[in-house]
């Protein structure tokens, strides 16, 4: 096979897929997308996330979290509408009442048996790729099983810890990389695999490494950010594989725009998600 399976992201690439928008759109041509996210202590990372998803670009934006966020929610994100679970502290139940063009699952959700079974349930009757990071990927590991259920094309973004609690230890990033490659094309999902140069692996074997991004970005909370990104560029129709891998880039470039204020030491996960339209701006 003298085929390349490998591509560097840069910013060009990330030029060339970014679509201007037309003068006469309106947030209906954006796209609407759920976030499910947060558990009592962990609302943080459902705000990231909102944030990260906000700052893309998304037409519309629902989160849901349990029921003791919904002030702090309404408060802190005003731009997204808020649907609560049936628990206080947790994810329990997560249903749709209207249809999504997106729909991310994970940060900060906790893996309490209750949101185990949630995840299981909603992940078994999905039928569009979904985007699932952080806890999602851990309730996941607590039960296998639903590995088999994800829909094709879905993303999956786990960082180091995260992925080797899905697929096993690996003692590098190469080994996991060879693995993700395995897994990819059994499971037909995206692997992105966060990281100095976040690793996409698609189900073809094909694998993308984008350039962007340092260690500024080793920070609470900035994988929330991530999962916002894409779950936005995927309601604005950019195919799960370019979502993700435009996502990575754009991510990491407004990482390093955020360095440059705050330095490697003093980024915020907040200030990655609002340097991502100056980031998009200077990409196109
Ligand atoms: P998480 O661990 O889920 O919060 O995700 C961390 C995010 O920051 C991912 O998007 C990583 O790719 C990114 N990140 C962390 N450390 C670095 C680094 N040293 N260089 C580039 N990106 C990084
Ligand atoms: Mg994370």
């Amino acid at each position: 096979n003298t085929q390349s399976r490998f591509f560097l992201l840069e910013k060009n690439d990330a030029k060339r897929v970014l679509r201007h928008r037309s003068r006469f759109s309106s947030k209906a041509d954006y796209g609407s997308a759920m976030i499910v996210a947060g558990s009592y202590g962990m609302l943080g990372a459902a705000q990231m996330c909102a944030r990260g998803a906000l700052r893309s670009g998304v037409g519309k934006l629902t989160l849901h979290i349990p029921r003791c966020g919904f002030t702090v929610m309404q408060s802190e994100v005003p731009e997204a509408m808020v649907q609560v679970d049936r628990n206080d502290g947790g994810i329990t139940e997560i249903n749709l009442r209207h249809k999504y063009d997106a729909v991310a699952l994970g940060p900060g959700m906790g893996t309490h048996d209750l949101t185990v079974r949630a995840v299981e349930t909603f992940v078994n009757h999905a039928e569009k790729p979904l985007l699932l990071d952080a806890d999602a990927l851990n309730c996941i590991a607590e039960r296998p099983t639903i590995l088999n259920t994800i829909p094709p094309m879905s993303v999956l973004t786990p960082h180091a810890g995260e992925f080797d609690r899905l697929f096993g230890e690996h003692n590098c990033m190469e080994a996991r990389i060879k693995t993700a490659v395995e897994k990819a094309a059994y499971y037909d999902i995206i692997i992105l695999l966060k990281g100095y140069y976040t690793t996409v692996v698609r189900p073809d074997g094909r694998i993308l490494f984008s350039c962007s991004g340092g260690p500024a970005l080793a920070t609470p909370g900035s994988g929330d950010v991530l999962t916002g990104v894409i779950a936005a560029l995927l309601a604005q129709g950019y195919s799960p594989d370019i979502a993700a891998t435009l996502g990575a880039f754009i991510h990491g470039y407004a990482g390093e725009l955020a360095a440059e204020t705050h330095g490697e030491y003093g980024v915020l996960a907040t200030d990655i998600a609002d340097r991502i339209g100056t980031a998009i701006r200077d990409i196109m």
